[in-house]
């Protein structure tokens, strides 16, 4: 099976992910604009039995766009953005792309909540456009 190693800018949080991730995409909702201080968030979700983290991560808790609770994970000393749980997609994390040691690996194929998308950040090629989260579209 194979794996892939990524981390934080400072290196006080690694993870490894094992086999290929359910879904691939990125993310233009608000949440994701505000918290990265960008257009979009690209992140890959895995099961979350099959990633393994290393080092001590912070959270920040907020309602989901869905009506549930989304915990968004980051490393306390550096700020990056790095995981994301979902109270409405339970059993899997979300793995920032920009975090992988080897971010090329990945394919998206999705784009999510383009109904928010900033006039100025491109949707990219290739993906299927969901004008708010997948399962309303
Ligand atoms: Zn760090
Ligand atoms: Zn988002």
């Amino acid at each position: 099976m194979v794996t892939r190693l990524g981390g934080c800018l400072c290196g006080g949080v690694r993870f490894e992910v094992a086999g290929e991730p359910r879904l691939v995409g990125h993310c233009h909702c608000k949440d994701c604009q505000k918290s990265s201080g960008a257009g979009h968030l690209s992140f890959a979700f895995f099961a979350e039995d099959d990633c393994t983290i290393v080092g001590e991560t912070a959270a920040y808790d907020v309602g989901s766009n869905a009506g549930g609770t989304m915990s968004r994970l980051f490393c306390p000393r550096c700020g990056s953005r790095l995981f994301a749980r979902s109270s409405g997609r339970p059993g899997l994390i979300g793995v920032v792309l920009g975090a992988f040691d080897e971010p090329d690996a990945f394919v998206p194929s999705v784009s999510l909540f383009v109904s928010r998308r900033r006039p100025w950040d491109a949707l990219a090629d290739a993906t299927t456009l969901f004008e708010e989260d997948l399962r309303r579209a």
